[in-house]
């Protein structure tokens, strides 16, 4: 007999934060792959003998917006910690971390998983985000490694979840709405390519109604959100698999093999006790002042999940909602395009949707790079509803807008795009297309209403999409009456 089991999974995700320093000197921080390396470096990332290292304000902040961001509990007191641990890439011999009193304590974010018509959401907790040094790069070749500095001291924030998460695709959510949030407050620009945002997943499986936890492996350094989802789906097969078969869950550290689709033990899992944690003695408590922290509070943009109640408030559902928050900008443009009350919220969210971000999507921009900005998209949307164009000549202005840049009034002016609204000149052209299209005719009078399709296509030819096809339905309803 088989058992039924439930994974358990909790994420520890680094983000590298966008602050202009490093954590501890003033080195330029995330220079990336084209700096030549070992040139963003000084005495104190480098760990020379006998030099101190200095807190930079701006990653504590970048931190504290990122805690409220999380829901966390902001903790005016917190501490630095050593970790110890020998590695080329770590000069000093440890890493300066956050231990037991971190900036950003207990929290929550709510997750959106599962098919677009029926999406869940649910809470996941976050047990703390802590700030941390990152450690240099090694690179090795066949005998013989280089180290490049340029990356140690980086700022990283550690955000440690809760083991809130049962199926790789909350595992999958709660990583999206990380992501989402991080960008959204400017806390971190998540370019995973880049290692802006690195992934361990823990994971364990209990019998189903079991509240006791499993033994649970670790999977590090995920860097990619399908190789999280990959490696979940495996380490929950082979566990069964293995318990299934009366073995054991060892507690380990394993390696996702992307090529091969398979996780490896790594080293067995240490504990705390092996890093042989230590208060930093080189650096003092951070104590956050109060008016320090009001103000950070004040420049808080308002969060996507606030913004996602306002556009469903609007009259969206919860899937476009969500799209159009994905980002900070793109709930911007959204929000412009509507500003003026002119353009219906759903109208702007199709063409938004698949009009704009398609666009943007094949030529691989992001929505601050739009050659369309959200006023002239409004301008345009307006020309639409209004009457004074069709839609199909609003998606060719738009693509001409795109080419070349311009109004769309100017466009519209420039290249005769009116809407025929001239009841003579319709009817002229619904009698010719009736006359045309004696099959749609008689199949309209059987009673097939879709019929009329045909007709209105053959208006609309031979006006060459200029006719407003609302007035023509009426029209040719009224004809065959
Ligand atoms: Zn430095």
């Amino acid at each position: 007999m088989t058992t039924k089991f439930e994974p358990v999974i909790g994420l520890e995700i680094h983000v590298q934060l966008a602050s202009k320093t490093k954590l501890f000197c003033s080195c330029p921080n995330g220079v990336g792959e084209d700096t030549k390396p070992n040139t963003a470096v000084c005495p104190r990332c480098t760990g020379q003998p006998g030099v101190l290292p200095v807190l930079t304000e701006g990653a504590v902040k970048l931190a504290v917006k990122a805690g409220l961001a999380l829901g966390c509990k902001i903790n005016e007191y917190s501490t630095f910690s050593r970790k110890h641990y020998f590695y080329p890439d770590l000069p000093k011999g440890y890493q300066i971390t956050q231990f037991d009193k971190p900036i950003n304590g207990a929290g929550s974010i709510e997750i959106t998983f599962g098919p677009k018509e029926n999406l869940q959401k649910k809470k996941i907790g976050i047990h703390h985000a802590h700030l941390e040094e990152d450690a240099s790069k090694s690179a090795h070749f066949e005998d013989y490694s280089l180290i490049d500095f340029n990356r140690a001291g980086c700022p990283l924030l550690e955000i440690v979840s809760m083991p809130d998460m049962r199926s790789p695709e909350e595992a999958y959510a709660y990583l999206t709405e990380i992501k989402r949030l991080m960008k959204w407050v400017e806390a971190s620009n998540c370019d995973m390519e880049k290692g802006e945002l690195r992934v361990d997943v823990n994971v364990s499986l209990r019998p189903v109604g079991q509240e006791k936890f499993g033994t649970r492996c670790e999977i590090k350094n995920l860097n990619s959100f399908k190789a999280v989802k990959d490696a979940l789906y495996y380490e929950i097969n082979r566990q069964t698999e293995l318990l299934n078969n009366g073995g054991q869950v060892v507690q380990e550290t394993r390696l996702w093999d992307k090529e091969q689709n398979v996780t490896r033990p790594m080293r067995s899992k240490e504990d705390a006790l092996d890093y042989r944690y230590c208060p930093e003695p080189d650096l003092p408590p951070i104590v956050l002042k109060h008016e320090w922290l009001e103000e950070v509070k004040k420049q808080m943009p308002e969060l996507p999940a606030q913004k996602e109640a306002k556009f469903m408030a609007a009259g969206l559902n919860a899937y476009d909602a969500g799209v159009l928050t994905s980002s900070l900008d793109l709930a911007t443009y959204f929000e412009a395009v509507t500003a003026g009350e002119k353009v219906p919220v759903k109208t702007a969210s199709n063409w938004i949707q698949t009009d704009l971000l398609g666009m943007l999507h094949a030529e691989k921009k992001e929505i601050a790079q739009s050659p369309i900005s959200a006023q002239t998209l409004a301008e345009l949307l307006e020309m639409v509803e209004g009457g004074k164009i069709t839609r199909k000549q609003g998606r060719d202005v738009f693509d001409k807008i795109w080419q070349e840049g311009g109004s769309p009034k100017a466009i519209v002016e420039k290249l005769g795009m009116v809407q025929v609204s001239d009841e003579g000149q319709l009817e002229e052209w619904a009698k010719a297309a009736i006359e045309a299209n004696p099959k749609a005719v008689a199949d309209y009078k059987k009673g097939n209403k879709a019929a009329i399709g045909a007709l209105v296509g053959g208006v609309m030819k031979a006006s060459k999409g200029k006719a407003n096809p609302r007035l023509i339905s009426q029209l040719l309803a009224k004809l065959l009456a």
